[in-house]
């Protein structure tokens, strides 16, 4: 980008350092774009904190005694989403932690989901018939505080899950021939090079019964710059879809809006996942302002999940009746694509499973009475049913 200012052409890299979000994290503009400088400069500690936010006594006091759990990491660019003096921002709570999540709640776990246990390979979940799920990297560019797999990421090195793990997982769905869904997650597999990914896309697509690949990132809401034409080119190569993470419509910015484009345009589906969090996405208005903003991105919204109980979550979960209201005031209210599935992973490995509000009040003879949107009661005819038939 070349900018005119004043009659004197300046690049980014001369940009006065007060025209940019950029400014108080010292960067250009075009180091600000450049996804390797976000990485390479991620809020990692205490002192990084400090430099940008005003943190409560509480917060200092957890950071320092976080020890060998969930690190600290935040890119400059979702840091500059965040109000720097206000602790009750809603993107604040998902990234810094508090001092709740030092303390274990009942019904917590360290792997709630039983991942572990349903593991074939290292790395490798088999648990539904048709499809599994592939963690290929323990790295993201941004931990989350309510991260359900707090027990493998951010630890040691950059690819914990290595080549060698890549290849029998690799191996055993070319073994399988009923997998016919790959699953790609983590850690953020768009923390990996673009040639990195290529292979692995291009080894999963190699083989014949695999017919559906999507990866699950928080890279295009955390650093868009990513995002990448050439990066695009990667995923449509392979015709991967792009499940991505969103939290809170102040997500949805300028630098969010064009990734998306990039990715739409580039021929690549894109579906979302969101956490419903306390104090963070909880009120109807926000959900309904984030569902409708990722749809405005070409962005199906596709699953709201119930918070997973991972050890010290308790202070940013709700309550499934507040989950279940949300639905409620989305379903007929808006357009039926920004109305996701809520869904609860079942803590011991059951599975995803779809909660809705009750539609069916009840049975009139032939006729079931179903509740709409607004609460009316309707009769549909249904004598063929079996619902509460006798004989
Ligand atoms: C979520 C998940 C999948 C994918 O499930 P969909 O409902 O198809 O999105 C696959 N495997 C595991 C272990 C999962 O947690």
């Amino acid at each position: 980008m070349v900018e005119v200012i004043d009659t004197l052409v300046v690049t980014d890299d001369e940009r006065p350092p007060s025209s940019g979000p950029w400014a108080a994290y010292g960067a250009s503009a075009a180091q600000w774009d450049d996804w390797k400088w976000q990485l390479r400069n991620r809020i990692r500690d205490l002192a990084g904190l400090e430099r940008v936010f005003t943190l409560t006594d509480a917060e200092r006091e957890v950071v320092a005694r976080i020890g060998g759990r969930l690190p600290v990491g935040i890119t400059p660019y979702y840091a500059s989403l965040i109000d720097p003096t206000d602790p009750d921002d809603p993107i604040r709570k998902t990234v810094i932690p508090l001092a709740s999540e030092l303390l274990v709640g009942p019904g917590e776990y360290v792997d709630p989901l039983g991942e572990d246990h349903d593991s074939a390979v290292p790395g490798l979940v088999h648990r539904y018939p048709d499809r599994v799920l592939f963690l290929v990297t323990n790295f993201c560019a941004v931990y989350c505080r309510y991260c359900t797999r707090a027990r493998l990421v951010g630890h040691t090195g950059e690819f914990h899950f290595s080549l060698t793990q890549h290849k029998a997982a690799i191996d055993y769905i070319a073994a399988h021939p009923e997998i016919r869904d790959v699953l790609i997650s983590g850690g953020d597999p768009l923390t990996m090079a673009d040639d990195k990914l290529d292979q692995l896309l291009g080894a999963l697509r190699a083989i014949p019964h695999v017919e559906f690949v999507r990866v699950g990132s928080k890279v295009p809401a955390v650093m868009p710059q990513r995002v990448t034409t050439e990066l695009v080119r990667v995923l449509r190569k392979h015709r991967a879809w792009l499940s991505l993470h969103a939290m809170h419509p102040r997500e949805l910015t300028p630098e969010f809006r064009a990734m998306a484009d990039r990715v739409a345009d580039g021929g690549v589906p894109m579906g979302s996942q969101t956490v419903l969090l306390e104090g963070v996405n909880d009120e109807l208005p926000v959900m309904k302002s984030l569902m409708q903003g990722l749809l405005t991105c070409r962005i199906r919204p596709y699953y709201i999940y119930q918070c997973d109980p991972i050890h010290g979550s308790a202070h940013l979960r709700t309550t499934v009746s507040k989950g279940l209201e949300i639905i409620s005031g989305l379903r007929g209210h808006t357009t039926g694509y920004a109305v996701p599935a809520y869904v609860v992973d079942a803590p011991g490995g059951g599975g995803k499973i779809q909660l809705l509000p009750d539609a069916i009040i009840g049975r009139d003879g032939d006729d079931i009475l179903l509740r709409n949107f607004e609460g009316g009661t309707y009769r549909y005819h249904d004598p063929e049913s079996t619902v509460g038939m006798t004989l």
